[in-house]
């Protein structure tokens, strides 16, 4: 870290806490909370990613669905593509909605009359 950015972060964040306004990230002000009580550590934080939530929707039955919520023929997911997890991730909750979401989606598609 670069103790003198530190420090002035820390001095403006302290203050904005004080004021009970956060005007540099509109943070809640019951997040507010002053760091005066040392000791503290400081670390590098870079943000990553393990996953690729998102992607198209689907519904109950794991029918892929337009823009509109209307399934599109023939056209399943399951997974992660499209997981219902797009909006934030809950950590370690994949795996399951794989699960769930192929069975569904492959007993639907097995159901289905083959194209004419
Ligand atoms: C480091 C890490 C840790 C994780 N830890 C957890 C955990 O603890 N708990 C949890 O629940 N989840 C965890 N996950 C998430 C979970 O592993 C994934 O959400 C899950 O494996 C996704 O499965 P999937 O079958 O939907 O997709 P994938 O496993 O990504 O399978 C998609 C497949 O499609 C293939 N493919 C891509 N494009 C094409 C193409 N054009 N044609 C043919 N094939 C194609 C790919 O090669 C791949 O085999 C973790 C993920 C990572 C990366």
């Amino acid at each position: 870290m670069q103790p003198d950015v530190l420090s002035s972060t820390i001095t403006t964040y302290n203050a904005n806490c004080k004021n009970r306004v956060d005007p540099e990230f509109g943070r809640d002000q019951k997040t507010l909370v002053p760091l005066d009580t040392p000791p503290y550590y400081a670390v590098k934080l870079h943000p990553t990613m393990v996953n690729t939530q998102g992607g198209p929707r689907r519904n109950s039955r794991c029918q892929v669905v337009d823009p509109n919520g209307q399934p599109i023929p023939r056209l399943y997911s399951a997974g992660e593509l499209g997981s219902f997890w797009g909006w934030m991730y809950n950590g370690g909750g994949n795996n399951a909605e794989c699960l769930c979401t192929g069975q569904i989606a492959a007993r639907n598609l097995v159901a289905m009359k083959p194209m004419a």
